[in-house]
C-alpha cells in the first residue's frame, strides 16, 4: 500500500476530526494530525471544543445551575434545602472526566473508521506535502492528494489585560479556578463571557461584565438581546455597557481595572479575579510554509471560497480557521462538505441556517436573520412572539423568563428567522431550523400538531402569532 494519503487533516477539533471520519467513511485513506497534549503529555484529540471549550464549559454550567437551583430554586416547589454546599474540586473533577471520556472517544472513532491518528505538529509545504514533527521531535514528510487545514482558533489577548492565569485568566483558565472569587470581573459580555460569568455567579461570585460596545449582544435580534439583558441583570450579573477596559494593575492579590465609558469618564473597579473574554482569532502559527500557496486574509483567516477550497489546489480549510461564526457545528458541517466533495459528491452547506446558542439559564438561541437584518434588506415581514409566562409547561417548571420570536416574509410567509430567550431555547430553535431547511412557512409550522404541555408549544404559538392566529395570547394588530 502506498504511503500517500487521499486526505491529510491538520487539527482534530470538531471541524478536523469530523472531516477525517467522513472521508474515511467514503473510502478515502485519511490521516489526522493533532498537536494537543493532555496533562500527562500524551497526544489528545478534540481541539478547543472538547478540551477547553463547548464541553467543559457546559459541564460547569450544568453543575453550577444544579447547585444554584438546589440552594435557591427549590423552595417554591415546597422543598427545603438548608446547608447546600458546593465542592469545587469535585465539580472540576467531573468536568475533567467528561473531557477525558469524549476525547478518548474520538481516538476510538478514528480506529473504528480506519483514520490514521498522528500526534505532533503539521505544516503544509508546497505541492500538498505535509511536514509532521511528532511529539518526540522526529520530522517526516507525508504525501497527500488533498489536505484539510483545521487548526482552529485561540483566545484574543489584549495588552491592557495580560493573562497570567493566576489573577487574570483567559477562558481556559476560567474553567480551572479552584475557588470561587468574591469579586469577579469579566472583560467582554459576549457568548463566552456570559457563560463563564454565569458559572461563577451561580457559585457565589459578584460578577461585573465590562463590555466596550453600547449595545448588548450587538449581533443578536434587538428585542431578544434587550429581554436577555433584563433577565441576566435580574439574576445579579452586573453588565456595564460602553465600558472599554484601558488598563489593569495587579495590587497584591487583587486586580484593579480601569475602564473608559462611552461618555469619556474614566472609572476603576477592583476584582479578586479577572477573566478576559474578548473573542478568538484564527490560529495559523507554524501551519503554513512560505511556499504553501495558501492565502491568509487581513484578519488572519485562511481565505476560502463557499466550498472551503483555499487558493492552493487540493488544499481546503474549515472551522474557526476560516470566515464565518466560530461555532463547533459550523466547522463540523464544513468538514463533512469538504470530505464529500473530495469524494466526488456535490455537497454544499447552507450558511443561512446555522443556529447560535448562549448556554446561560435561560438559554439564548437564534437561527436565520434578525428583524434588524430583514428590515435593512428592505423585505416586508411579519413577526410573531410568544412569552414563556403564557406557557403551561414553563409555568409548571417555574421557568417562565423569556420569549419566542419568529420572523416570516410578509408575501411568502417563509420563515426568515427565529430568536428565543427562554428554557431549552437551543433545542426549540433547532426545531425551527429544521422547518426552515424544509422551506417552511409560519403557517406550515402553525399547522403541525405539538404535544401538550411542552415548551415547544411556545414555538407553535409564535408561528401562529405571525399571522395573528395565536390562541393563548391576544394577537398583535397586523401591520
Ligand atoms: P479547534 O477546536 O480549535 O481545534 C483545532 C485543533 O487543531 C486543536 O486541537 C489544535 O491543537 C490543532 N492544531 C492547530 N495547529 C496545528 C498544527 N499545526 N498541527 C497539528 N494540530 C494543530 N462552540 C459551539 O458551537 N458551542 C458552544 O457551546 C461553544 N462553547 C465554547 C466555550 C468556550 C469556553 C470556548 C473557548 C469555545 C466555545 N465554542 C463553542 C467554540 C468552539 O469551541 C469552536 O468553534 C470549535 O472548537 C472550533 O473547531 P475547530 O475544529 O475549527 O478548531
Ligand atoms: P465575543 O466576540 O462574543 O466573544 O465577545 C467579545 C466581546 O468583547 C465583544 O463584545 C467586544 O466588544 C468586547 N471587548 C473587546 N475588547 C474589549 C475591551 N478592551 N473592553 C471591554 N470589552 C471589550
Amino acid at each position: 500500500m502506498s504511503d500517500k494519503y487521499d486526505v491529510v487533516v491538520i487539527g482534530s477539533g470538531p471541524a478536523g476530526y469530523v472531516a477525517a471520519i467522513r472521508a474515511a467513511q467514503l473510502g478515502l485513506k485519511a490521516a489526522c494530525i493533532e498537536k494537543w497534549k493532555n496533562n500527562e503529555g500524551a497526544g489528545v484529540n478534540g481541539g478547543t471544543c472538547l478540551n477547553v471549550g463547548c464541553i467543559p464549559s457546559k459541564a460547569l454550567l450544568d453543575s453550577s445551575y444544579k447547585y444554584h437551583e438546589a440552594a435557591e430554586g427549590l423552595a417554591v416547589h415546597g422543598i427545603s434545602t438548608a446547608g447546600v454546599e458546593m465542592d469545587i474540586q469535585a465539580m472540576l473533577g467531573r468536568k475533567d472526566k467528561i473531557v477525558k471520556q469524549l476525547t478518548g472517544g474520538i481516538a476510538g472513532l478514528f480506529k473504528a473508521n480506519g483514520v490514521t491518528a498522528l500526534y505532533g505538529t503539521g505544516k503544509l509545504l508546497a505541492a500538498k506535502k505535509v511536514e509532521l514533527t511528532d511529539n518526540n521531535g522526529v520530522v517526516s514528510v507525508i504525501d497527500a492528494e488533498n489536505v484539510i487545514l483545521a487548526s482552529g482558533s485561540l483566545p484574543i489577548a489584549i495588552p491592557v489585560a495580560p493573562v497570567d492565569n493566576d489573577l487574570i485568566l483567559d477562558s481556559t483558565g476560567a474553567l480551572e479556578m479552584g475557588e470561587v472569587p468574591e469579586r469577579l470581573g469579566v472583560i467582554g459580555a459576549g457568548v463566552i463571557g456570559l457563560e463563564l460569568g454565569s458559572v461563577w455567579g451561580r457559585l457565589g461570585s459578584k460578577v461585573v461584565l465590562l463590555e466596550a460596545l453600547d449595545d448588548f449582544l450587538a449581533i443578536m435580534d434587538k428585542a431578544i438581546a434587550k429581554e436577555s439583558k433584563k433577565i441576566f441583570t435580574k439574576q445579579g450579573l452586573d453588565i456595564r455597557l460602553g465600558a472599554r477596559v484601558t488598563g489593569t494593575e495587579i495590587k497584591g492579590r487583587e486586580v484593579e481595572v480601569t475602564y473608559k465609558t462611552t461618555a469619556g469618564e474614566e472609572l476603576k473597579e477592583t476584582f479578586d479575579k479577572l477573566i478576559v473574554c474578548v473573542g478568538r482569532r484564527p490560529f495559523t502559527q507554524g501551519l503554513l510554509a512560505p511556499d504553501s500557496g495558501v492565502d491568509v486574509d487581513d484578519r488572519g483567516s485562511v481565505y476560502v471560497n463557499d466550498f472551503c477550497a483555499t487558493n492552493a489546489p487540493g488544499v481546503y480549510a474549515v472551522g474557526d480557521l476560516v470566515r464565518g461564526p466560530m461555532l463547533a457545528h459550523k466547522g463540523s458541517e464544513e468538514g463533512v462538505m469538504v470530505a464529500e466533495r473530495i469524494a466526488g459528491h456535490k455537497a454544499q452547506m447552507n450558511y443561512d441556517i446555522v443556529p447560535n446558542v448562549i448556554y446561560t439559564h435561560p438559554e439564548v438561541a437564534s437561527v436565520g436573520q434578525t428583524e434588524e437584518q430583514v428590515k435593512a434588506a428592505g423585505e416586508p415581514y411579519n413577526v410573531g412572539t410568544f412569552p414563556f409566562v403564557a406557557s403551561g409547561r414553563a409555568l409548571a417548571a417555574n421557568d417562565t423568563d423569556g420569549m419566542v420570536k419568529i420572523i416570516a416574509h410578509a408575501d411568502t410567509d417563509r420563515i426568515l428567522g427565529c430568536h428565543i430567550v427562554g428554557p431549552s431555547a437551543a433545542d426549540l430553535t433547532q426545531q425551527v431550523a429544521i422547518a426552515m431547511e424544509f422551506g417552511s412557512s409560519a403557517e406550515d409550522l402553525g399547522m403541525i400538531v405539538f404535544g401538550h404541555p411542552t415548551l415547544s408549544e411556545a414555538v407553535h404559538e409564535a408561528a401562529l402569532a405571525v399571522n395573528g392566529g395565536a390562541i393563548h395570547i391576544p394577537n398583535r394588530k397586523r401591520r
